[in-house]
């Protein structure tokens, strides 16, 4: 697509507000202005922010149109990225205002890059500590040291800015003006990477061609856990870099990073740029502004980092690709897999999908010919994949109220015995899912959704998961009353603990479970003490199933193998493989000697997941998943898209859904089928009835455009309606 580039002063431009009117046209400021640029613009009475967008178009009168008020000192958006942003929100039916808003996610690019103040720790804690003190200084060390703006600081720590000062004042903390936006120092390509072994280096180098192209391209990376996907993929950061482009590589969960960071450095002598929730926000301005300005080589992130403005984007890494936690289901619906390919097929850029149990549609894309494929075949050195085998509970004699078999109890004793690890893995957190009145059989639900209440015995509270209310354990039955009738029906993580700490007692023991921890760093922390062996028994949620390395593990019992077996989704099967043979990963990874083993408390053992688990022929399963879905015409042979309609009142939703589904032509006319509109899995949410609506289309059928077709003949939505269209769902919820 060619562009104008720039607009002479007083040319008619389109500019892109991040408000709900979208793209506007104003009139170029003095100086003329560059495509991309971000400005502040008048509206009505306000100032707000947006970017040139292009050539104005409007049949607004030239003569009313108003000049760009200012422009921002930032580097503009690139037409690559503006491309990208504007092929997002078409395929994603977002509105580019929300699009804006994800390319511009870095505070305080409205200011000056000058010198800013920020705070640090400095000496001792104070002679006289306070609870407000201890929780300044907890923030500060949960960011190792980070430096903080004096407000930010005193917000996150939930305390007034005088205590803060108070601790400057006490010496504890100290305050100096920092320069921002420092470079981040340069990796070095060309340090020697470790010896690779032979499939590895034949891997490396599809990948490094791949580069040299200098063209779109995306290769599925498959080796089992502990294969080296992450020393092949370096290889392609390592050939990215030489070549002067930058290589992002997104990860899954921040918690993964650490190791991680730690890795970047000891290949490339530097760290790389960090990307997520966790990282303090002039880490975020400094990070945009480098990313921009090709100031930074390498940025290891979260999802969201697929939007920083790269100069140049070489090389995009997708590792643990089939992750679910790479689809956002809020505000803007969109997979960051999908959307890596998408920027790079627009930036020239290569991408690599790195998995050991890569989702359907990347294996069927693969088979397809549309991505190129590198296997490793075996484990690095001499680990090998664990011997797995199941445990019947039908058959096992468990103690009421206990998860753990006698056979599997026997295993942790012997592993506890030789000094090795052994892994818990049970996919729920808290104490115990559902919390239920013995007298009556009532089970305790939040009041806002339709979701029970999960308990919560380290915050002895009980909690809702689907949106985070929480209320005190009864004493006694909300609906009999019955005093000192409720139980715990069931095992979630903190339950499991209790058992392990009684029938264990001499045993070290930990959870991982994503609400324990107050913050990344203390996970981070956790995770580290764990690889160093200062553990014996590891409990945890699917928080462990990635990518950490524990040396000494070598034993993996997940303790409810049918969890996630049948579930009212499409990709249940297809999750509790990925999960399961992840977790099973984690045993035995360093090969010191011991081969691990997992073992599979199941119910089922003659399921076809369990089976092909035990089996390990992985391309069976993929074979199978994906035949079953071309002839149910599943994506990815057909495509779906979810409606998703909440209102505060039930009848109300329903009525609108009812009348937009009788309405559907436009789907119609691709031949796409509309199924519901149906209650929602989970009916209420925060107070707001939900109700669904799934269309089916044909692989090739434009469906978004019917869709929006669809709606734009809609009549007029009941005010408080809330619509959204997520396209490709993952979920459905
Ligand atoms: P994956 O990403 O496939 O799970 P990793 O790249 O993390 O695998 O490798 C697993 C372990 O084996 C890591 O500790 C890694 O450092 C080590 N390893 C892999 N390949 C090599 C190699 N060629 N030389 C030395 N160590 C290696
Ligand atoms: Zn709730």
């Amino acid at each position: 697509m060619s562009r104008v580039l720039f607009f002479p002063h007083g040319a008619r431009i389109a500019v892109l507000t991040q408000e709900v009117v979208g793209v506007l046209d104003y009139l170029a400021p003095e100086g003329g202005v560059r495509l991309g640029q971000l400005v502040v613009v008048p509206l009505g009475p306000r100032r707000v922010m947006g970017a040139v967008w292009g050539e104005g178009m409007g049949d607004f009168d030239m003569a009313k149109l108003r000049p760009v008020a200012r422009l921002i000192d930032a580097p503009p958006l690139s037409p690559e990225m503006i491309e990208f942003l504007e092929r997002m929100a078409e395929y994603t039916l977002t509105p580019l205002p929300s699009m804006l808003r994800m390319a511009t996610r870095a505070p305080d690019l409205d200011q000056p890059p000058s010198a800013r103040r920020i705070i640090h720790r400095a000496g001792p804690p104070p002679e006289r500590m306070t609870d407000a003190r201890s929780a300044v200084l907890r923030v500060i060390d949960d960011h190792g040291g980070a430096g903080f703006a004096p407000g930010e600081l005193a917000q996150l720590a939930g305390v007034t800015s005088s205590v803060v000062q108070g601790l400057v004042k006490a010496g504890t903390l100290a305050e100096v003006l920092a320069p921002r936006d420092v470079p981040y120092p340069k990796l070095d390509p060309d340090l020697p990477g470790k010896p690779l072994a032979p499939d590895q280096s034949e891997a490396a180098e599809q990948l490094r061609a791949a580069l040299r192209s200098r063209r779109y391209g995306t290769t599925l990376l498959r080796g089992v856990t502990g294969s080296g996907k992450t020393e092949v993929y370096l290889e392609a950061v390592a050939e990215c870099l030489r070549q002067g482009r930058q290589a992002l590589v997104l990860l899954p969960e921040i918690a993964l990073s650490s190791e991680f960071l730690n890795r970047v450095e000891a290949r490339f002598g530097a760290q790389p740029g960090e990307w997520h929730s966790g990282i303090t926000r002039s880490e975020r301005r400094r990070l945009w502004m480098m990313a921009a300005t090709h100031n930074v080589g390498m940025v290891v992130g979260a999802r969201s980092a697929l939007f920083l403005p790269f100069a140049d984007l070489g090389l995009i890494v997708v590792d643990e690709e089939h992750d679910g936690s790479y689809k956002q289901e809020d505000v803007v619906y969109y997979s960051a897999r999908d959307m890596a390919v998408l920027r790079a097929s627009i930036a020239g850029a290569q991408v690599v999908l790195a998995s050991a149990t890569p989702s359907v549609e990347s294996w069927v894309n693969a088979g397809a010919g549309k991505y190129a494929r590198v296997d490793l075949r075996s484990r690095y050195g001499t680990a090998e994949l664990p011997e797995m085998g199941t445990i019947d509970l039908r058959e096992a004699d468990m103690e009421k109220g206990r998860w753990i078999s006698p056979r599997l109890a026997a295993e942790i004793r012997a592993r506890q015995a030789k000094g090795e690890q052994s892994l818990l893995f049970l996919n729920r957190r808290g104490y115990a899912p559902i919390t239920a009145c013995r007298a009556c059989g009532q089970q305790v639900g939040c009041d806002d959704c339709d979701a029970r209440m999960v308990e919560h015995r380290f915050q002895n509270r009980l909690v809702c998961h689907q949106c985070g209310a929480t209320k005190p354990i009864p004493v006694a039955c909300p609906a009999c009353g019955v005093e000192g009738k409720m139980v715990a029906v069931g095992p979630g993580v903190e339950r499991l603990a209790e058992e392990v700490a009684e029938r264990f007692p001499d045993a070290r023991a930990s959870v991982l479970s994503s609400d324990l921890f107050g913050s990344a760093r203390a996970l981070k922390e956790a995770i580290a003490e764990i690889g160093a062996g200062e553990t014996d028994i590891i409990i945890g949620t699917q928080l462990v199933a990635k990518g950490h390395n524990f040396p000494r593990l070598t034993l993996v019992g997940v303790i409810d193998a049918d969890l996630g077996l049948q579930g009212a989704d499409l990709r249940a099967a297809e999750r509790s493989f990925q999960l399961m043979r992840q977790v099973a990963g984690r045993a035995g990874r360093e090969g010191g000697g011991a081969r691990g083993v997992a073992l599979l408390q199941t119910h089922q053992p003659d399921h076809p997941v369990i089976r092909a688990i035990l089996s390990g022929r992985d391309e069976e399963f993929w074979d199978a998943e994906a035949a079953s879905r071309q002839s149910a015409g599943m994506p990815p042979y057909g495509r779906l898209a979810g409606i998703i309609l909440s209102h505060p009142d039930q009848p109300v939703v329903e009525d609108y859904a009812r009348v937009l589904a009788q309405r559907s032509d436009p789907l119609r006319a691709i031949g796409a089928e509309l199924w519901g509109p149906a209650p929602a899995p989970i009916a209420r949410i925060r107070g707001r009835a939900r109700v669904r609506m799934l269309i089916r289309a044909p692989r090739q059928a434009p469906v978004q455009a019917a869709i929006r077709d669809w709606l734009a003949i809609a009549p007029k939505a009941p005010t408080n309606l809330r619509l959204s269209v997520d396209i490709d769902p993952q979920s459905f919820f």
